[in-house]
């Protein structure tokens, strides 16, 4: 299948720029959480770059297998939220729909339902939500305007580091960054970081 193909370079790209970047993302969490999210991150992206594209038929099942694996290795808070965003991206990708600009909104919107949900957090919290919201939200404008998907992502991608770079000034209402309060403020989420790096990777591979 040629959509798993290109899912599967998404997530190769994810992984290396997880790790490449894991340091950075450790010391992110270091100023307002407890200095593991580069690592947990990395174990996880790892064991998905470990998973064979071959072994499934559509991305909706490739992205469940992801999901699962991301709840089974990460931990943290992390975990469990990057693991239903990847969950309820596969339910939202039905076997036989096209990578199209619009389903992968669609999709995308559904992910963040699920974090937003599940982490009871909303924008302007200082979460990965300040990254992801403002990207489905460009996805969804650009879809309605009929905007290739390679193009759309490129924009998706200038959201969410507009929003990721915005939650530097924000003070944390969710995660361990909410236990400093007001001391959370002047340091950028790293969940916010790792999560535009994902839709950076999608700008870079879907097409
Ligand atoms: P932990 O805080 O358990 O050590 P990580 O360090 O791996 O987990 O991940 C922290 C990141 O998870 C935060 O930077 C934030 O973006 C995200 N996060 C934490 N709690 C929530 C929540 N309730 N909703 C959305 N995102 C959250
Ligand atoms: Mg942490
Ligand atoms: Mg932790």
């Amino acid at each position: 299948d040629e959509r798993v193909t290109k899912v599967a370079a998404w997530l190769h790209d994810y992984a290396d720029t997880i790790t490449e970047h894991s340091q950075e993302l450790t010391d992110l969490d270091r100023e307002i959480g407890d200095a593991d999210h580069g690592f947990n991150m990395e174990r996880g992206v790892k064991a998905i770059a470990a998973l064979d594209p071959a072994q499934f038929a559509d991305p909706g099942a490739y992205l469940k297998k992801v999901g699962m694996t991301l709840v089974s290795t990460v931990g943290g808070a992390a975990g469990p939220l990057y693991g239903t965003l990847f969950l309820r991206m596969a339910t939202a990708l039905p076997t036989d729909t096209a990578l199209t600009t619009a389903t992968f909104a669609k999709a995308l919107r559904a992910g963040l339902e699920g974090v937003t949900q599940r982490g009871k957090s909303a924008v302007g919290d200082k979460t990965m939500v300040d990254a992801l919201a403002p990207a489905v939200e460009r996805l969804e404008a650009d879809a309605a305007a009929g905007d290739k998907l390679a193009n759309a992502l490129k924009h998706a991608s200038t959201a969410a580091q507009q929003g990721r770079d915005a939650t530097v000034d924000l003070v944390a209402r969710r995660g361990r960054a909410s236990y400093l309060g007001e001391r959370s403020k002047g340091h950028l989420d790293p969940g916010a970081a790792s999560l535009t790096m994902l839709i950076e990777s999608a700008a870079r591979t879907l097409s």
